[in-house]
């Protein structure tokens, strides 16, 4: 979720039993009273040598980066729930502190199912800080709300977003990097964002086409070089697009052929930080796209979760196959 737009999904997870203010100082001053938790540390950049499916944690243990195999990242920035009392809130005008319920296991789950369909695992990178105190799909400051103690987190968890990039880089020489997050608009299906506008894909496929070097899509590295040789438009909305795969599989999606675009009312979010920084919108051989998933959907019962992370990874697996030649 990317703004104001829905609502806290999730119960709020508490590191720390203790209430906040002055009354925080009186009771640390009692031994064993109120424990605020170890003081942070400045991070380190992630070091390896890395293995495939062993969890990597930034110093304060705030940021969690499970190497892969395959050249797949998969980033989880709003499922945390963690807030640690030395963490104050993020004040900021535009800063938006709902997670994105179910999310982390969600990613957790497609990562689990795409090594079952391909015996290969993507590299997951997952915040576990609640977004009310890190937001992990903004630029330094407003996901930090200027709180310099989490500068080097920031900092850790784009480190690590690159040392996966590089690993899919040296394997596969390019890949796709997968932004993914929860909705709760009034219609229940995938969001597919390429940090395009709606407007674009009410268009015509021949108008997207004639617009397409200048659009800036997340995905321009593989529209412009798929071994299936399908246009710029099929690329975003065709039966092998992100969502034309996932509507196939199971998850009504859009853009996809069945619902090519977003009507103007409709909301739809289009992607944002991570989406364009880890993407090809500026070049490139990585691609990206934000998946915003309906939380209706895949989290009113673990196995409709559990159903969603196997719609997801087939789509992928699917995707990495036709385009990257990647299986
Ligand atoms: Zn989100």
């Amino acid at each position: 979720m990317q703004s104001g737009t829905g609502m806290d999904l999730a119960p709020k997870l508490r590191s720390r039993s203790c209430p906040y203010g002055a009354a925080v100082v009186l009771l640390a001053l009692a031994p064993g009273a109120c424990d605020l938790g170890p003081a942070p540390v400045a991070s380190p950049p992630p070091a390896g040598p890395f293995v495939s499916g062993t969890p990597v944690f930034e110093a304060n243990g705030w940021i969690e980066y499970i190497p892969g195999d395959a050249p797949l990242i998969v980033i989880a920035p709003h499922g945390g729930g963690l807030a640690p009392f030395r963490l104050r809130k993020r004040k900021c005008e535009a800063c938006f502190g709902g997670i994105d319920s179910h999310t982390m296991d969600l990613a957790r789950l497609v990562a689990d199912s795409f090594a079952t369909r391909t015996g290969h695992r993507p590299h997951l990178v997952l915040n576990l800080l609640h977004r009310s105190r890190f937001d992990a799909n903004r630029g330094m400051l407003e996901a930090t709300a200027r709180n310099q103690v989490l500068e080097p987190t920031w900092r850790w968890l784009h480190a690590s977003i690159d040392t996966a990039k590089a690993a899919a880089i040296r394997q596969a020489g390019r890949g796709l990097v997968i932004d993914l997050h929860g909705h709760a608009h009034a219609i229940d299906r995938v969001e597919v964002g390429y940090l395009l506008a709606a407007q674009t894909f009410r268009q015509s496929d021949d108008a997207i086409i004639a617009e397409a070097p200048g659009l800036g899509s997340s995905i321009s590295a593989i529209a412009a070089n798929s071994r299936t040789g399908e246009s710029f438009a099929a690329m975003h909305n065709g039966p092998n697009s992100m969502g034309g795969l996932l509507s196939a599989a199971g998850l009504p999606a859009v853009p996809s052929p069945g619902d090519r675009a977003p009507k103007p009312a409709d909301e739809y979010f289009t992607g944002a930080y991570n989406t364009e920084r880890h993407g090809s919108a500026k070049g490139g051989p990585m691609d990206a796209m934000q998946l915003e998933m309906p939380v209706d959907v895949i989290g009113d019962k673990p196995e409709n979760l559990q159903r969603a992370a196997g719609i997801v990874a087939t789509a992928l697996a699917a995707f990495l196959e036709r385009h990257y030649g990647w299986r």
